[in-house]
C-alpha cells in the first residue's frame, strides 16, 4: 500500500480557554415568554443551518477545495426571505479548532443588503485571522464581491492565492444552487454575553450540527483522477483480496473521514480487483485520503504490485494489471470524466504528483491514456 495522506491541511485557529460564543440578545426581552421565544428561534436556526449544509453537500457542493481547506470559520444565515432591500436575519457561526473539529454553534445576526434571490441562504467562509478576530470580537464586515466573485469549481477549479487572500468569501444558496454573493453588511454577535450562557444548546442538536459542518467540509466536487496500485498490505505480504481488507488496513492507519454524516476508512474511491470487478471505496463526493494535495481528485486503486523493483518475480501478486482490470479502469475513468467534466490532463498516476513508485513501472499508463483519448466505440462525438 502506498503512502497516503490524511485529509485536508488544517486551517487552525487557537480559541481562548473560555469558548467564544456569540449571543443574540435583544434588549427588549422582558419576560420569560420572550426569552423562551428567542431560545426556540435560535435553536431552530441551528437545525436550519445544518440542513443547509447537508443539502449543499448532497446536491451542489461547488466551493473549491482550496477555499474549504483555508476556511477558519463558517457562518450560515439560513432561510432569508424577501430580502430585496435590507435584511436582518439570525444565523450560526462555528470556527475550526482542528482539521475535523469545530467549535460549538454560536448565534449571530446578519444585517445588510444586496441579497439577490427572494429566498436564499447565505454562507460566509472566513479565511483570514483578521476575519476570525472580527467575528470573535462581535462584528465582521461583509463587503460584497462584485469585482472578485467567490470562486466556484465549475468556473475555476484551481483557486488562486488572491482569492484565498480575501478576509471572507460569501455565497448564496438559492433553489439548491450555490453561487457568488454580492451581499454587504455585518455579522454581529455579542461576545460579552457569552458567559454565563443564558440557555444551553442540547448536546444532540449541537452534535448533529457539528457532524453536518464536518461532513460539508469533507465533500468535494471531483476535479481529477489519481491512479494507484494497492501493492501489498504490510504484515500480510500479499495484495488485498477484498475492499474490506483495504478498509481495515486504512482504519488502522487513521484515514477515516466523516462524510454525509457517515464514517468511511478506505482512502480510495474505487478498487479494481484482478478479475476486473470494480469495488466501491468511499463515495465519489467525499474527499479522498490517497494523495497529499490532490484529495479533490478521485482515487482509483488497481489491485496488484506493478513495480519491477518491489515485485520482480510476482511474489507479491500480479506484476501487471490483467486485461479485465484495464478494461474496467478505462470504462470507469470514462464515466467519471464525463460525470465531472474532468480533463484528460487531470488523470494522473500517483507517481506524477508525489515521490512514490505507485502504480509501478509496469503499469501501462500511456496506453490507457491513448485509449481514453479515443472516443469509445459507438459514442457520438460532439456530445453535450
Ligand atoms: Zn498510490
Amino acid at each position: 500500500m502506498n503512502r497516503s495522506c490524511k485529509g485536508r491541511p488544517s486551517a487552525l485557529i487557537t480559541l481562548p480557554k473560555k469558548a467564544v460564543l456569540f449571543f443574540l440578545v435583544t434588549s427588549s426581552i422582558g419576560s420569560a415568554y420572550a426569552a423562551e421565544h428567542v431560545k426556540s428561534e435560535a435553536l431552530l436556526s441551528i437545525g436550519r443551518a445544518a440542513r443547509v449544509l447537508n443539502e449543499i453537500s448532497k446536491n451542489s457542493q461547488a466551493v473549491p477545495d482550496g477555499v474549504l481547506n483555508s476556511t477558519k470559520c463558517i457562518v450560515v444565515i439560513p432561510s432569508i426571505t424577501g430580502a430585496t432591500v435590507s435584511v436582518s436575519a439570525d444565523g450560526i457561526a462555528s470556527c475550526r479548532e482542528a482539521p475535523d473539529r469545530w467549535s460549538a454553534p454560536a448565534f449571530v445576526k446578519f444585517d445588510g443588503h444586496g441579497i439577490r434571490a427572494h429566498r436564499t441562504d447565505l454562507l460566509v467562509f472566513v479565511l483570514s485571522d483578521t476575519g476570525v478576530r472580527a467575528l470573535r470580537s462581535g462584528e465582521l464586515q461583509i463587503r460584497g464581491q462584485k469585482r472578485a466573485p467567490a470562486p466556484l469549481v465549475n468556473r475555476n477549479p484551481v483557486t488562486t492565492q488572491l482569492e484565498l487572500a480575501a478576509e471572507s468569501l460569501t455565497y448564496e444558496v438559492s433553489a439548491g444552487v450555490i453561487s457568488n454573493s454580492e451581499a454587504r453588511g455585518f455579522i454581529r454577535g455579542d461576545a460579552d454575553t457569552a458567559d454565563p450562557i443564558p440557555y444551553p444548546v442540547p448536546t444532540k442538536t449541537k452534535d448533529k450540527y457539528l457532524s453536518s459542518v464536518v461532513s460539508f467540509f469533507n465533500t468535494i466536487t471531483p476535479t481529477g483522477i489519481v491512479i494507484h496500485h494497492t501493492a501489498v498490505i504490510p504484515g500480510k505480504n500479499r495484495v488485498p483480496r477484498s475492499e474490506r481488507e483495504v478498509d481495515n488496513y486504512h482504519r488502522e492507519r487513521g484515514f477515516e473521514i466523516l462524510c454525509f454524516n457517515r464514517l468511511y476508512h478506505i482512502a480510495y474511491h474505487y478498487l479494481i480487483m484482478p478479475n476486473g470487478r470494480v469495488k466501491a471505496g468511499r463515495p465519489e463526493r467525499c474527499e479522498g485520503a490517497h494523495a497529499a494535495g490532490y484529495n479533490s481528485y478521485l482515487g482509483i486503486s488497481v489491485v496488484g504490485d506493478f513495480s519491477s523493483e518491489d515485485n520482480p518475480t510476482g511474489a507479491n501478486g500480479p506484476i501487471t494489471p490483467s486485461p479485465k482490470q484495464i478494461a474496467s479502469l478505462i470504462q470507469l475513468c470514462r464515466r467519471l470524466k464525463d460525470r465531472y467534466n474532468i480533463p484528460l490532463q487531470h488523470i494522473v498516476r500517483h507517481s506524477d504528483i508525489s515521490s512514490t513508485k505507485c502504480p509501478g513501472d509496469r503499469f501501462p499508463f500511456r496506453s490507457i491514456l491513448d485509449q481514453l483519448q479515443r472516443e469509445p466505440d459507438g459514442a457520438k462525438p460532439g456530445r453535450g
